[in-house]
């Protein structure tokens, strides 16, 4: 199996719009790489660019020692799944996992017949074999145009937001059969969505998006543990990260009556960014010693929601107009609108530049 590579690639419709800005990417054996991103920020675009669909206005793209770059979508050996599933409505299951391998030459009947029985097989189609598409449900639809690129036993899998159409419970289900069907392939995968906890779950690497450029490229864990900016720490995670700006002073920051000790740093800015996740901030009161009462975060609880499993708690912060804090906490526990201190570990903070908003740590 081969590496997939993006090498600087570029693509500009008009000035204004770019949707790819100098994107470069390795994708290699048994990966699993998702785009993770707003919608519009060139998701998309970058993968119809693999996928041989549009060409790039500059960059290279390799698959092992090919150069792929201007080569027709039909050559590249690569298989894509779309959100909208382009299944043929006039052909059964069978046929319209069968017409991928069709445009081969070199492939007999019974191994197209023997290929199909078996990828059926594993997504549990079978018993819809000889269905056309206007008779399967959403799941199943997703789950013929999956086979039709799992028969192609392709260099590389493209799949773009596969699961949008389904609804939420059907989408958690499928998700979780995507993690195990492409943990046993090989071929690197390329997958695209908005939705953060896809890409968390199925990926090896995930690579954020904006504005077409990548914000950071890293296995998920240390995309939540170390965003490397401020828009990673905004855009992942869910409820969203808390982002403070405080006053430096010292070696400390400060806002309203709260101040919390900087990191070390070389030199001490005037402000800066100070992230907090919601489910690391705790009560002063229940989470006794986890960091001394001065630097707890006064304030007034003003709203709260139940998550279910949680409460989502919304408190002002004393001192300072209207600056909110988030807090995740056991729902066993009822709010009124009381002064609370919240607390939190330090080594659970983030730090990010006012200005350019990079992690500083
Ligand atoms: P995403 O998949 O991340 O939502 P896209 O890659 O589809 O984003 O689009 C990125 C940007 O490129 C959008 O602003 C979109 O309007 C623009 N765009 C996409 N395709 C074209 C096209 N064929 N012509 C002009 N602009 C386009
Ligand atoms: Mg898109």
């Amino acid at each position: 199996m081969a590496k997939l590579q993006l090498k600087n690639l570029n693509k500009t419709y008009s000035p204004k719009v770019v949707p790819v800005k100098d994107i470069s990417l390795d994708v290699s054996e048994g990966e699993f790489l998702t785009l993770l991103g707003p919608s519009g920020c060139g998701k998309s675009t970058t993968l119809r660019l693999i996928a041989g669909l549009e060409q790039p206005t500059r960059g290279e793209i390799r698959i092992g020692d090919r150069d792929v770059t201007y080569l027709r979508p039909g050559d590249r050996d690569i298989a894509m799944v779309f959100q909208s599933y382009a299944l043929y409505p006039h052909m059964t299951v069978y046929e319209n996992m069968a017409s991928s391998l069709k445009l081969r030459k070199k492939i007999s009947n019974s191994e197209i017949e023997r290929l199909v029985t078996e990828v059926a097989a594993s997504l549990g189609l079978t018993e819809l074999i000889d269905r056309k598409p206007g008779k399967l449900s959403g799941g199943q639809r997703q789950r013929v145009a999956l086979g039709r690129a799992l028969v192609r036993q392709p260099e590389v899998f493209l799949l773009d937001e596969p699961l949008s159409n389904l609804d939420a419970l059907l989408r958690e289900k499928v998700r979780a059969e995507l993690k195990q069907l492409f943990s046993s392939q090989k071929a690197p995968v390329v997958y695209v969505t908005h939705d953060q906890t896809e890409a968390m779950t199925l990926s090896t690497k995930v690579a954020v998006l904006n504005s077409g450029n990548v914000q950071q490229l890293d296995p998920p864990h240390l995309i939540y543990t170390r965003p490397a900016n401020q828009f990673v720490a905004g855009f992942v995670g869910s409820p969203q990260m808390n982002l403070l700006v405080l006053k430096c002073q010292g070696n400390f920051a400060q806002l309203g009556d709260f101040r919390v000790r900087l990191p070390d740093m070389p030199t001490v800015p005037p402000e800066i960014v100070l992230g907090i996740r919601p489910e690391h901030v705790g009560f002063a009161d229940a989470e006794a010693g986890k960091m001394s009462a001065p630097e707890a975060i006064k304030g007034e609880v003003f709203l709260v929601e139940n998550l279910g499993m949680q409460n989502l708690v919304s408190v002002r912060v004393k001192g300072v107009d209207s600056v909110t804090v988030r807090a995740l906490l056991p729902n066993d526990r009822h709010w009124n609108s009381e002064i609370v201190e919240l607390v939190f570990g330090p080594q659970l903070l983030h730090w990010f530049d006012v200005k350019t908003g990079d992690r500083l740590q």
